[in-house]
């Protein structure tokens, strides 16, 4: 590992924050956070802390010492001087003469001392940094350190590599009493330049931000090069089938057996979304034959487990052409697994401080022959998982190579799951009514399709936005932002619609909702219309729909969870408008498409609903027609955009909304919405 300490860019830290008010030392103690925090051997997703020792004005300009330490959730490659929260540190050393500290003094401890009443929480390990007296201390879970410490001899492997200059600290979960007692290794030896903490990661010191950083690269260098010398060969690989299946054909099932059914009431599926990974590295480690042993002894750093649970779901090969048995043994393995995970909870109850059991399904699936997948109630959480995953093949790659992969047990990894200080990490999460489901929509380009990938993004939603210009459709995914993907798609070309279908599966794991919304209008006196003009109408406005439809109907299949189809049927589907012919007439026939796929999927969960929406301005809605057409009446644009019952514009946001309550009513299908301010000769019924 190289260091990347690069002074000019030091200095350029200290001139930039020196700016803004902050302190020399604290803009090197971001730089070099930064520096450790953007390197994934080092740290991921929250992992990891440092620290500064320093004398600050408080808010009555009283000059005080006090501990800048990361606050808890900060992602160090990020992180701003808002992440190091000041804490006044003589209280805090003073904390070390008490025997013990329950969780609840220590969730006020983290909390009573700070200078700003209003900063995040310190981290969970900030008793550690200010028991010892390093002026600059960072903290990692260095994958390569982990390889070497996550051995039954850890003690003895750190002597050798580290030569003495690191105290050993057996473990402990994090707290108060870890912090006594690397402060206890520390009084025996105070010439160590940081400590290794058994199972779990490295702190180095230094008097400046360069020093304590160089050592952690050196240490961690060192135990690279350890894990280099005599290594054995991994994994002797199992027998596999000759022809795997596609992961976008594996990804659905996964979903199908991994969602936790009816788990908010009936129909409420709580599905995951899933990110997949690959390589040689993943699939050396996956279709090892002893893969079932080391892949299942445990995290390879105790703060893994609220992101991956103590152990993964294995599964067997998938075999190309073989999946309906992939399923069912999938299925089975993963009920075995929900199974384990109450009988993991039950057994260490009592250890919960009362905390109900978390939701028992798998965080990560290891396939062989394919990969792994990462499992979330969002994207973004699969995407960690996943990451940590790959951080876990490694370092349990590395510790097999040189010895035996070694973790801690599985009531220390409960006490982490189920530690509230801990869990603090994942900060207050309030679950969105769409979170787990992925929602696809087309002509997501224009208003409407816009407006609808919006609201269902926040509704809780992944969504994919499929749209025949890829740059709209482009433009549209980044207002959203977050994961919101954008895909060019024909949607009147079958191949592209598979195609289309397949990448959304690729990036989320499957679909649950389609919107079938792209659409355009041909006019034409339906006596004297050419009948290519009516083909190409019927092309879009209903072949294309039946593509999408059947596109998402085969994914929701695999998946068994159902699903919501979503169409949107103009007002010509029940109300003619004159010189409308090409347009009404496919419409129609979607309309009946709707009730269809309602029926014929109804046992399978699926429901198909339908928007009937009228005079919204959108890409079938141009400016320049509405000006004519408002014209040709003798109103106003406004008046002619409002002219229905309740006699207000109808907008691409309020045919999102009549979208998204569709999709939220589970007990509802076949069923179409008029959105149109009112129109009685196109009421239904
Ligand atoms: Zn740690």
């Amino acid at each position: 590992m190289k260091s990347a300490w690069v002074e000019r860019e030091a200095k350029q830290a200290v001139d930039r924050y020196g700016k803004a008010g902050i302190a020399a030392d604290l803009a090197l103690r971001i730089y070099s956070t930064r520096l450790i925090g953007r390197d994934a051997k080092l740290v991921l997703h929250g992992g990891g802390n440092s620290s500064l020792k320093t004398t600050e004005r408080d808010l009555a300009g009283e000059k005080l010492t006090v501990l800048r330490v990361k606050g808890s959730g900060w992602d160090m490659g990020a992180i701003e001087p808002g992440g190091f929260p000041a804490v006044r540190l003589e209280p805090l050393r003073a904390l070390r003469a008490r025997k013990t500290l329950s969780d609840d003094a220590m969730a006020r401890v983290q909390r009573a001392y700070l200078i700003d009443p209003q900063a995040p929480s310190p981290s969970v390990e900030m008793l550690l940094h200010a028991f010892m007296p390093a002026k600059f201390i960072d903290h990692t879970h260095a994958t390569a350190v982990l390889s070497l410490i996550d051995q039954p001899n850890a003690a003895e492997l750190c002597a050798k590599v580290f030569g003495g200059r690191l105290g050993f600290v057996p473990y402990r979960m994090p707290g108060f009493g870890l912090a006594k007692e690397a402060a206890a290794v520390f009084d025996k030896n105070s010439k160590v330049e940081g400590l290794i903490l058994d199972k779990h990661g490295i702190f180095t010191f230094g008097a400046d931000a360069r020093e304590s950083y160089e050592r952690m690269i050196a240490f961690v260098s060192r135990a690279e090069s350890r894990l280099r010398k005599n290594r054995k060969a991994v994994f002797a690989a199992a027998k596999l089938p000759q022809r795997v299946a596609a992961a976008t054909d594996v990804a659905p099932i996964l979903r199908g057996v991994c969602t936790l059914h009816d788990a908010g009431g009936e129909g409420a599926h709580k599905r995951p979304i899933l990110a997949f990974r690959t390589g040689d590295a993943i699939l050396n480690f996956v279709n090892g034959k002893d893969v079932a042993r080391y892949a299942r002894a445990g995290v390879i750093t105790p703060d893994h487990v609220i992101r991956v649970k103590p152990w993964p779901l294995i599964l067997a090969a998938p075999q190309d052409g073989k999946l309906a048995g992939f399923q069912r043994t999938a299925s089975k393995a993963a009920q075995k697994f929900v199974d384990g995970y109450r009988a993991y909870f039950a057994r260490h109850k009592a250890r919960a401080h009362g905390a109900a059991m978390h939701d028992p399904a798998p965080r990560l699936v290891l396939v062989p022959d394919l990969g792994l997948f990462g499992l979330g109630a969002s994207a973004k959480d699969a995407g960690i998982a996943a990451d940590i995953a790959q951080a876990a093949v490694e370092g349990i790659t590395g510790a097999e190579a040189i010895g035996r992969f070694t973790s801690i047990s599985p009531a220390d990894m409960f006490d982490c799951e189920y530690w509230p200080l801990e869990l603090a990490k994942l900060g207050a999460r309030k679950e969105l009514p769409l979170a787990g489901q992925i929602a696809v929509v087309t002509g997501a380009g224009g208003a409407i399709g816009a407006a609808t990938a919006q609201v269902f993004a926040a509704a809780g939603a992944e969504v994919a936005l499929l749209d025949l210009d890829a740059g709209a459709a482009r433009q549209k995914a980044e207002a959203i932002g977050g994961s919101a993907l954008a895909l060019k798609c024909d949607v009147t070309d079958a191949a592209s619609v598979r195609d289309a279908f397949k990448q959304v599966v690729a990036a989320f794991g499957g679909v649950d909702i389609a919107i079938s919304n792209a659409g355009a209008a041909w006019q034409g006196k339906i006596g004297e219309v050419d009948e290519a003009t009516l083909r190409k109408s019927f092309e879009l406005n209903f072949f294309a729909h039946q593509k999408v439809a059947q596109a998402a109907v085969k994914i929701m299949l695999a998946q068994g969870t159902g699903g919501c189809l979503l169409f949107n049927v103009s007002k010509q589907a029940v109300n003619p408008g004159a010189n409308f012919g090409p347009y009404g007439l496919p419409k129609a026939a979607t309309l009946f498409l709707v009730r269809q796929y309602a029926l014929d999927y109804g046992a399978d969960g699926i429901r198909a609903n339908a928007v009937n929406a009228d005079r919204v301005r959108s890409g079938l809605l141009t400016g320049d027609f509405i000006a004519r057409r408002a014209k040709a009446r003798g109103l106003s644009e406004k008046d002619y955009m409002s002219g229905n019952l309740l006699q207000r514009e109808v907008t691409a946001q309020d045919v999102a909304q009549a979208f998204l309550a569709q999709a939220l009513a589970l007990k509802t299908t076949a069923d179409v919405t008029t959105v149109d301010g009112g129109n009685i000769a196109a009421a239904l019924r």
